[in-house]
């Protein structure tokens, strides 16, 4: 399994108007890593220079410790997926799939071999007949996928490869790419904007905003404990309060926010008594209770409840601070009523105002 280092690497297209600045990453053997950010940020970009389609202004590029800077793709050993198929329309899906072994000279049976095996990956073992404007887009997507995996990459390169997919199709997908991606053993890197694609499938994701890597981390960690005010709002609902540091002790901090005084857990950054900074929470950390004697619960009153079917959006107001609290099952309750609402410790991020 492969392990890919990206040192140093920037790139412009037009001089003085940086697209990636420049940036460090480490993509471990057999992970399926994510790159997500919204569009024009520079993702393709960091694949395109992956995949040798494009050369860095600075820095390295280290496959297995080895540095590729200036290989050429198809010595690069990695299959691409793309958003628009692009399949041969006037090929059969074998024939499709075959196209990477015919270019790396891979003929006879043990050509046909390794088509069968990538079809078969891919559950499409039955259409190698077809002509692709026969088949659904899903359908092609598949035929895609098994033609970057038919000469058996140590790496797969995918961007926005769902994107053309509706909903339904989109999520069966997700499943499948992840699978097969971990049958093969291969380390992928996998190019979204869409923030659910990254956290159901990914093992790590980097953030990535206007040009430079905002955070890296476990899917878990990047929604619950976000490192920066952007990726806290790109990869959900958040409330951002206004809050002063009262106290620090060495398992988290007391702070001070217009509506009540709560213990949290202590930042990645240094904090002091007497600091002001900006506090995360989810919608759905809150909890709704109708008594006040647990710890960090305080007042609030209903101002307006979305329905949602299996959830219920409240917007509460506490003393000072609109909050947005997220509940399932969520019962009937009056506007204007009074309820108590809890955050756990831990369920506080603090963030640093900029
Ligand atoms: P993303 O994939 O995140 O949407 P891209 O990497 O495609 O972003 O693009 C990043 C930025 O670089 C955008 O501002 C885009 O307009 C610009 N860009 C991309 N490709 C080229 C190109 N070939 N020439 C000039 N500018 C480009
Ligand atoms: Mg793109």
């Amino acid at each position: 399994m492969l392990k890919v280092e990206l040192r140093n690497i920037s790139k412009s297209y037009t001089p003085g108007k940086a697209v990636l600045y420049p940036l460090d990453l480490t993509v471990n053997p057999g992970e399926l890593f994510f790159l997500l950010g919204p569009s024009g940020c520079g993702k393709s970009t960091l694949l395109r220079l992956l995949a040798g389609f494009i050369s860095p202004d600075t820095g390295s590029i280290l496959f297995d410790g080895k540095d590729i800077t200036s290989t050429a793709p198809e010595k690069r050993d990695a299959g691409l997926v793309f958003q628009n198929y692009a399949l041969w329309p006037h090929m059969t899906v074998f024939d499709n799939v075959a196209f990477g072994l015919d270019t790396r000279k891979i003929k006879g049976e043990e050509k046909k071999q390794k088509v069968r095996a990538a079809l078969e990956m891919v559950d499409m073992q039955n259409l190698g007949d077809r002509r692709p404007s026969s088949l659904s887009g899903g359908q092609q997507q598949r035929v895609a996928l098994a033609r970057a995996i038919a000469f058996r990459p140590k790496l797969l390169l995918l961007d926005e490869p769902l994107s053309n997919l509706d909903a339904k199709l989109r999520d069966s997908m997700r499943n499948e790419i992840r699978r097969i991606c971990k049958e093969a053993g291969l380390t992928a890197i996998y190019v979204t904007h869409d923030r659910k694609e990254a956290l159901s499938m990914g093992d790590r994701i980097a953030v990535i905003y206007d040009g430079r890597i905002e955070e890296t981390g476990a899917p878990w960690e990047i929604y619950r404990r976000p490192s920066t005010r952007f990726s806290a709002e790109f990869m959900g609902n958040a409330n951002f309060i206004p809050v002063k540091i009262i106290d620090v002790e060495p398992d988290g901090c007391l702070v001070e926010t217009s509506f009540a005084r709560m213990r949290c857990a202590l930042p990645a950054f240094p904090v002091a008594k007497g600091n002001t900074c900006t506090a995360m929470v989810r919608p759905e950390s809150f909890n709704i209770s109708t008594a006040a004697n647990i710890p960090n619960s305080f007042k609030a009153v209903i101002k307006t409840m979305t329905f949602q079917g299996e959830t219920g959006g409240w917007l509460l107001a506490a003393d000072g601070c609109d909050l947005s609290v997220l509940e399932l099952c969520p019962p009937k309750r009056e506007t204007g009523g009074e309820l108590f609402l809890s955050v756990t410790p831990e369920h506080i991020v603090l963030l640093e105002d900029k």
